[in-house]
């Protein structure tokens, strides 16, 4: 922070905002409103706020892309956890293959329990190493098995967790009953598309609910049934 405020000294249209640290900052929404005061819902862009959100990464290749006329063909990838021999993070091409890149950092020095592509909160399970580097791809999380809860989800308890936690205001055991039972005139009616799938509720679900990745999923398939209804309207 000290380093960009010296960076900014002197240019009076930039100005540097230090947050609280606490999870999800970092949300597009949360950080609009952190740094503006200003609230957006899900059918509204940050745009409606009159703001662009960009992290660090994504500025540096707006500045490629505009200055240098070079598109983005490399990430920044962190491959870690307890399974990973040497923990690291590299500079990988668009395209490296995800077992490489595991190679890269000294391979598995004990065997893996699961392995998480992204960060441990929003990331997802992959079952084969044999998938790409893309843009969006941040990390690489080997998990031991120690490190992994060998707990097996059980019924929810009602003790209101996971509904102090969430970020949104949003009451997480209904709308993951709601997904599991694909009613989607419910899942909406209780704002489901306001998540934003921070992994929050899951973390703290003493019940070890997957309740997240259940709401995650109805999103997608929300998003995925409006777009089929426009492309019919279109018809
Ligand atoms: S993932 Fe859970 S805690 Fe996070 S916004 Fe969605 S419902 Fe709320
Ligand atoms: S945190 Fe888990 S057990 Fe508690 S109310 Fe939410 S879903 Fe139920």
């Amino acid at each position: 922070i000290r380093i960009m405020e010296q960076a900014c000294t002197g240019d009076s249209s930039l100005q540097v905002r230090p947050l609280k640290t606490k999870y999800p900052q970092g949300a597009e929404r949360m950080l609009i409103y952190a740094v503006t005061g200003r609230k957006i819902n899900s059918s509204l862009l940050p745009a409606d706020a009159g703001c662009v959100v960009d992290n660090a990464e994504t500025a540096a290749a707006v500045y490629r892309a505009v200055a240098l006329g070079k598109p983005v063909t490399e990430r920044i990838v962190t491959v870690t956890g307890e399974a990973v021999a040497r923990p690291s993070n590299f500079l990988a091409p668009v395209g490296m293959d995800h077992q490489e890149l595991l190679e890269a950092a000294g391979g598995l020095a004990k065997p893996a329990e699961k392995i998480v592509s992204g960060g441990l909160m929003m990331g997802f399970a992959l079952f084969d190493l044999h998938v790409p580097v893309t843009k969006t791809t941040s990390g690489l999380v080997c998990l031991s098995a120690d490190e992994v809860s060998r707990h097996r989800p059980t019924a929810c308890i009602n003790c209101g967790r996971c509904v102090a936690q969430c970020p949104e205001h949003l009451v997480p055991a209904r709308l993951a009953r709601f997904a599991q039972h694909g009613d989607e005139k419910n899942f909406l009616k209780y704002y489901g598309m306001e998540c934003c799938e921070c992994g929050c509720c899951s973390y703290v679900c003493p019940a070890r609910r997957p309740l997240a990745q259940e709401i995650k999923s109805m999103r997608k398939m929300v998003l995925a049934n409006r777009k089929k209804r426009q492309e019919g309207d279109k018809k």
